[in-house]
């Protein structure tokens, strides 16, 4: 800003302001044309007056003045231009123009202008102006063309923006919503605009600080914490904590965002919790999410479902919710050849292999992927064979939230184009790898 100088780039109301033209040419026809649109009363004075200009003033369009310019046409305008086809002319009228405190513009001498017109790009509600202070007129033009080019996306962006502001979180209701598996920018809009809004956020463990940061700097952030070691109760009364705080909130009047990892319909309980309000009669929305499987697949290059290798994607709980004991997985009507999607698996890497290999046949040399922290900081991608599973992820350390893949489709490795950055490389030490 800076940089480019000394203008201030201002959108002026020209509807009823009395503009003078000096000129009646082709480019002051331009200008006039643009100013008579934007509802400008425009005064030209001129000494030759061209076809298009005459006609103007024959339509009443605007007022004609036939004399050379001399500095009492300047009264009243609340801005000039300087556009005959003599240069002297035009100096004299940005001389007397500026003398006046009236804001002047000398077409293609930006150095004696005191505003410029910037190159514009109209949009349906939006105007976007292009300037380089009138040093490179081609490179305005040609950012022009390329905003031209795009305005089909930037009017999408635009719109996106818009709804989003239009979201808003009604008192007395409860919103559960899917925050994505960790990158921010997976959220949905209406997922960030609830956020934005929200006077209360629940949310869990696994949803991200930088997530939470898009909450109102006002609004009340509560964390329902990892459950703990103890089996079974203690989960309960977890759970039974946040169905009470949920009710007591929304009943105060409060606009409540319950907010969970991934999608709240995927083995987050989000379920149980819309029971439990449409039950007490509390008001609810469920705002889906991008889930864990489909966020660490992309972010792995792993396809769930491949024309060739897959045609089916299971999603699995490694480990049950606490407090069930049997794993509710009927291991052998698992679909044959297709990708498994585990969550909450590494920590029973051990047992789980065993079962997918010796309860639902699945050849011991089938691919596997674990990703650990998909799409967020710290990302790690660890692949190799079934029967190795449990030693691979003890070496490399995997811990949760990490999700595994098993299936022809774990071997694979989409790399996005070569731009862009590879997580499995950059961001972390080696890793295993032994496909
Ligand atoms: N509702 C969530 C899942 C909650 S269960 C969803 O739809 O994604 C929690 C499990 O999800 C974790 O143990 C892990 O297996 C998986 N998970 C969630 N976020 C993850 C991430 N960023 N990377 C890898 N796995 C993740």
């Amino acid at each position: 800003m800076k940089r480019s100088g000394r203008y201030f780039p201002v959108f002026f109301d020209l509807r009823g302001a009395a503009v003078l033209v000096v000129g009646a040419g082709e480019v002051a026809e331009r200008k006039i044309g643009k100013l008579l649109a934007h509802g400008a009363l425009v005064t030209v004075v001129a000494k030759e007056f061209s076809a298009p200009a005459r006609r103007r003033v024959e339509r009443g369009e605007v007022r004609g003045i036939r004399s050379p310019f001399r500095p009492e046409h300047l009264d009243g305008a609340v801005l000039a231009f300087a556009a005959a086809s003599d240069p002297a002319a035009n100096r004299t009228v940005a001389r007397e123009a500026r003398r006046r405190g009236i804001p002047v513009n000398v077409a293609d001498v930006p150095a004696e202008c005191t505003f410029l017109l910037p190159a514009v790009v109209p949009g349906g509600s939006f105007t976007l102006a292009v300037s380089t202070a009138g040093r490179n007129p081609g490179a305005a033009r040609a950012i022009r063309e390329f905003l031209e080019d795009h305005k089909e996306e930037i009017s999408v962006r635009f719109e996106r923006g818009r709804r989003r502001k239009g979201i808003r979180a009604s008192h007395g209701k409860v919103y559960i919503v899917g925050a994505g598996p960790g990158d921010p920018d997976l959220l949905t809009v209406r997922a960030l605009g609830l956020l934005r809004g929200a006077d209360v956020v629940l949310h869990d463990y696994l949803v991200p600080e930088e997530i939470l940061s898009l909450a109102s700097p006002g609004a009340v952030k509560i964390c329902f914490a990892r459950r703990g070691k103890t089996a079974g109760h203690g989960s309960m009364l977890k759970q039974a904590a946040i169905h009470a705080a949920m009710a007591r909130l929304a009943r105060e009047g409060k606009s409540v965002v319950r907010l969970k990892s991934g999608d709240p319909l995927v083995f987050g309980r989000g379920g149980e919790e819309a029971e439990f309000l449409a039950a007490e009669g509390i008001p609810f929305e469920i705002v889906p999410g991008i889930t864990a499987a489909a966020g660490c697949a992309a972010a792995a290059g792993i396809p769930l479902t491949h024309r060739d290798l897959s045609s089916s994607v299971t999603l699995l709980a490694g480990h049950e919710s606490d407090g069930k004991r049997d794993t509710a997985i009927d291991w052998k009507c698992l679909p044959a050849g297709g990708t498994l999607a585990v969550y909450m698996g590494v920590a029973r890497a051990k047992e789980l292999a065993r079962d997918l290999v010796e309860k639902a046949g699945i050849p011991a040399d089938t691919p596997f992927a674990a990703v650990e922290n998909g799409t967020r900081r710290g990302q790690r991608v660890l692949r190799g064979r079934l029967a190795d599973l449990p030693r691979l992820v003890e070496e490399a350390g995997i811990r949760s939230p990490a999700l595994l893949f098993v299936g022809k489709t774990a071997a694979l490795a989409l790399a996005g184009d070569p731009g862009t950055e590879n997580f499995e490389e950059k961001n972390h030490e080696p890793v295993a790898q032994s496909v």
